[in-house]
Parts: C-alpha cells; structure tokens; sequence
C-alpha cells in the first residue's frame, strides 16, 4: 500500500517511519521497516497499527543506520499477520523487499523456489521476490540488475523496493502498473509511493515510468528498463503544500 525508501546521512528509520506516517491516510493493515547496519541486515514488522510498529522498534531497537525501506501494507494474499507484513527477507536474511500490488504468477515461483530448497514463510506473493532477487544476487552482484532479471520473471502490478546487506549504500525500485516517486535530496535521495512521503525533506523529484528500475545511492540516480537501457526520466517540481 504505502512505500518508503532512503539512503544518505540521516537516520534511516526516522526518515522511513516519519514517511510511512504521511502514507497512513491510504489505510493498511500492518507495518514494516528494514534498515542496512553493521553489515547486515534488520527488520520489525508488525500487524496492526504504526503504534504497534514504533512500540516493538522500542522493545527490540534495530541498529542505527542510513540506508533502509519500509511499508505499510494492504493484504491481499495472506492474512493481515507479523510473518505476511513487509519487509520480506531471503532465508540467509540479506536481502528485503517491500511490495504494493499483485505477483500473479505468485504460485508458480512458490513453487519453483521450495523445489530450489526455499524456506517460504509467509502466505504472501511478495515474499517469492526476496527469494528470486537473492539468486539472482548471488550470481551477478548487482542489486539493479538481480532486480531487472527478477522483473522480468513476474507477471501483474507491483512497485517493488528493495536493499542487500552485501551492496549496503543502494536502495533499488522497480515499477509496473503502479506507483514510484524517487525524491533527489542532497547527499541523500528517497523512493516513496507518493511524493507526499518525502515532501519534508525534498521537492525535486523523479516519476518512474512503466517498466523501469531506479538504483539510488547517497548521490547518484540511475534509471534503467528491464533490459538494462538507459531510461529517459522526467524529473519536475513538487509545488502543492502536503
Ligand atoms: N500483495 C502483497 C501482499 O498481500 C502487497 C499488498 C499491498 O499492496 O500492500 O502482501
């Protein structure tokens, strides 16, 4: 439903949490946060409200760090469960992706991916994209181009974000048939749902277009299409007040 990603020099949770506040108004049914720190990898999700969320991040604090994604999300399969929020982890628990939308060819990756020897657990559809983005990973090294190869794989509607513990300053996104906004900050970039996620922080901003992949870094963005050429982007203004 709701989607947040950040790298730069802020603390990625405040920056993640503090924009899934701003996305609360679509509505959801659990939250998720997932931040690259110490060389790995750390995720709380939790069913039910934000509150819930913000309360197990302080009785389990994650360790600070400056690259991390979150999701408020709208079940659609899989109950409304802590196992089926976002953030979905690979089963060596280093790479997390976040997801709004469908995988329709969810049951056949499932599975392609439990005869590979995955672990699946959860109910959900999104949860076959950790386990693909995390092969694919692990023989090119490149999360932009593991998530290009996995694109190509799925079919349906999705806005899919993502980090690996092993390539700890980028956050990825993909896009088809639903929303991603990436926000260009100084020494620090955003990729959200909608703009209103990171309006606090920057009003330059990129929409992605239909079947692309964006790899953000401290200060770099890179737009790609599934194929790997480059992709015109269309960079504007955010001018209403959020
Ligand atoms: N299909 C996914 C799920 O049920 C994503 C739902 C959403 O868009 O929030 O977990």
């Amino acid at each position: 439903c709701g989607i947040v990603g950040y790298v730069g020099g802020q603390s990625a949770l405040d920056v993640v949490v503090a924009g899934l506040k701003r996305l609360e108004y679509r509505g959801y049914d659990s939250a998720g946060v997932a931040v690259l720190a110490d060389g790995g990898l750390a995720a709380a999700k939790k069913a039910g409200k934000l509150v819930n969320l913000e309360k197990e991040l302080v009785d389990r604090p994650l360790p600070g760090g400056s690259v991390g994604i979150g999701h408020t999300r709208w079940a659609t399969h899989g109950g409304p469960t802590d196992a089926n929020a976002h953030p979905h982890l690979d089963n060596a628990g280093r790479v997390a992706v976040v997801h709004n939308g469908i995988i329709e060819n969810f049951a056949a990756l499932r599975e392609e991916l439990a005869e590979r020897g995955h672990t699946l657990l959860s109910e959900t559809d999104t949860e076959t994209v950790a386990h693909l983005l995390a092969e694919e990973f692990s023989s090119v090294g490149d999360l932009a181009e593991a998530m290009r190869l996995v694109c190509r794989r799925l079919d349906g509607a999705f806005t899919l974000v993502a980090v690996h513990a092993d390539q700890p300053d980028v956050v990825v996104g993909a896009r088809r048939n639903s929303p991603l906004v990436v926000g260009v900050g100084e020494g620090e970039n955003f990729l959200a749902s909608d703009v209103s996620a990171f309006i606090a922080h920057t009003r330059s901003a990129i929409e992605l277009g239909q079947d692309q992949v964006v790899e953000l870094t401290r200060d770099g963005v890179t737009v790609t299409d599934f194929d790997g050429a480059p992709a015109d982007v269309r960079a504007y203004h955010v001018d209403w007040d959020a």
